[in-house]
């Protein structure tokens, strides 16, 4: 078992795929936070969604929040290279593009699937986030949540 994970880099700018749009903004960390630690995932195989905690240093708020981390190939490199997306379970009142977000993923939830509605993927993202919650409650991963990678 690979977990916990822990990552850290300044949030890039994405692809606009319109995620804020959908009320589930994404934020991208770079490929170098990352790399290491999809190795050990096996990321290549298992792409889908991953679920941990996160923090913004410098953000509005800087406490330490629940996120679902969304791991797939990415369209815009021609599906050769692996992009780690964000979303961070509190309401932010300003972006923080260029901010240094420290991530703890603590596990697997599914993988990705093709959905013929948009209406189905923002069902399925609601429910991963009541997963991740659900989780993130166990003793174990709540410990988590002050854990000193992220102070
Ligand atoms: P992009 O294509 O640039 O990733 P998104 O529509 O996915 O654009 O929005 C992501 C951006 O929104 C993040 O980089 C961050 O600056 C901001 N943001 C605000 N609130 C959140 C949140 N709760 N979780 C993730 N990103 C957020
Ligand atoms: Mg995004």
């Amino acid at each position: 078992q690979p977990f916990p994970l822990r990552m850290q880099g300044s949030v890039q700018k994405g692809f606009g795929r319109g995620s804020k749009q959908l009320g589930i903004p994404t934020a991208n960390l770079p490929e170098e936070s990352y790399s290491e630690s999809f190795k050990l995932l096996d990321a290549a195989k298992n792409t889908g969604v991953y679920y941990g905690w996160a923090k913004v240093d410098g953000a509005d708020d800087e406490q330490v929040h629940p996120m679902a981390m969304s791991v797939g190939w990415n369209p815009y490199y021609k599906n050769e290279k692996l992009t780690a997306e964000v979303h961070i379970m509190h309401d932010y009142k300003q972006d923080f593009y260029g901010k240094n977000m420290r991530v703890i993923v603590t596990g697997y939830v599914r993988p990705e699937l093709d959905y013929s509605t948009l209406e189905a993927l923002i069902e399925d993202i609601e429910f991963d986030k009541k997963v991740a919650l659900h989780s993130l409650d166990r003793d174990s991963y709540r410990a988590l949540q002050s854990d000193s990678f992220f102070n």
